[in-house]
């Protein structure tokens, strides 16, 4: 059995906070700030350039990534770690259309991150593909033989809703497309199976639920059998096969290598391997066991003690991620009470108050505290004052 107790303690958690927004950010593990301060000192500031062969600077992004790995259901020498998750979107999904050059569509749903899409959209107008959009309960339909890339985000970021990996993944290849699966809130809040799910390329961010660090890198996979074949489109040296020799022609490197394409964020990474450590011992099927009885908890707890909401989420477990949303008309200014006291989940636009619940250091006192601040805030009211309704750059 995983040790709960082990993994919440790793963290800093600030006093009187309940912290539910790790699906945004994932609090600081103690050891990143331990880890991060002695490489400053032994590695950079004695090492200086010498720190890329001594300290291992170079082979950090496959050695982080094999990490990831056994987190998502990869295998050893498949994920690569470096830039942001945009850019590995964009990455994945030009070399898979690139794999099905004669077919024109990329479908992907109005539930995905903003940023995914824009990024297709980006990438369609380049190649001269189409970006098709549906709603999430139409995309397997709308499935066909002119699709060349799935692009699809496994949890919902505002829902919560999970999408069917396997199914939708086996349904594409028999249309003869490929599918590219945006993790970022599934790694570390789900048990992801890439190669269980027959999966072609994967991405993910490692700030959420890993708890990297804000800007901490990305990661890629590529099943192994497109690892040779993937066209890495952002040929960057690292992803060379001789980044060394400084050729003037670009020759992809071996397998997931390629995925690399400039030099890597040293400290931020450092910082995430540091992160990576607390998950030592988790097993996945516990960490999904108990992300479920704490969203189902907090589900129950809110609708019988709070009015005024409703809920945003699957109601059946299996079909959602780690995160609960409950909507309210006034779900920005209910939110900003609650982070006030000390309650922090997020406001997601137009009406949703978005809960994350990460098993390595939520537990049910989150969940019970949580319950009782917004039954009281929504009851007297507390939550309408005017402080709560200006927006920040940030919500
Ligand atoms: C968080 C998130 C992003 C953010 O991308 P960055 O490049 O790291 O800013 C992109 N896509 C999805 C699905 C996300 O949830």
């Amino acid at each position: 059995m995983t040790d709960f107790n082990r993994t919440r303690a790793a963290f800093h958690l600030p006093e009187g906070v309940t912290y539910l927004d790790g699906n945004s950010l994932g609090p600081m593990p103690l050891a990143a700030r331990d880890r991060v301060a002695r490489m400053m000192q032994d590695e950079w500031a004695e090492e200086l350039i010498r720190g890329w062969n001594s300290a291992g600077w170079y082979e950090q992004p496959r050695r982080v990534g094999d990490r990831v790995a056994r987190l998502i259901g990869a295998g050893p020498g498949q994920v690569v770690m470096g830039d942001t998750l945009s850019i590995k979107v964009f990455q994945a999904v030009s070399a898979a259309r690139a794999l099905r050059p004669e077919r024109r569509v990329i479908l992907s749903d109005s539930g995905n991150f903003p940023s995914d899409l824009y990024v297709a959209e980006g990438l369609a107008r380049a190649v001269g593909a189409e970006l098709r959009v549906v709603e999430p309960e139409a995309v397997a339909d709308a499935i066909g033989p002119d699709l060349a890339v799935l692009m699809i985000t496994e949890v919902d970021y505002r829902t919560g809703r999970r999408h069917d990996m396997a199914g939708l993944t086996a349904r594409a290849h028999e249309a003869g497309a490929l599918t590219v699966w945006d993790l970022a809130h599934s790694a570390g809040a789900v048990d992801v199976d890439l190669l269980g799910a027959d999966a072609d390329f994967a991405v993910g961010c490692t700030y959420k639920y890993l708890n990297g660090g804000p800007g901490a890198p990305a990661f890629i996979w590529t099943h192994p059998r497109h690892a040779e074949a993937a066209e890495p489109i952002l040929q960057g040296w690292m992803g060379h096969a001789a980044p060394f020799a400084f050729d003037l022609g670009y020759r992809p490197a071996s397998g997931i290598e390629r995925m690399r394409v400039g030099t890597p964020p040293v400290i931020a990474m450092t910082a995430l391997d540091a992160a990576l450590d607390v998950w030592e011992g988790v097993a996945l099927a516990d960490l999904r066991a108990r992300s479920i009885e704490l969203t189902e908890a907090f589900i129950a707890g809110v609708e019988a003690n709070c009015p005024g909401v409703t809920l945003n989420s699957p109601r059946d477990p299996a079909l959602r991620g780690s995160q609960v949303g409950f909507r309210h008309p006034q779900a920005y200014a209910v939110m900003q009470a609650l982070i006030a006291e000390g309650v922090i989940g997020d406001f997601r636009a137009p009406d949703v108050l978005r809960f994350g619940f990460a098993p390595l250091y939520n537990g049910l006192d989150d969940v019970a505290r949580a319950v009782d601040v917004l039954a009281r805030l929504l009851r007297d009211g507390s939550w309408d004052k005017p402080e709560f309704h200006r927006k920040a750059a940030v919500t």
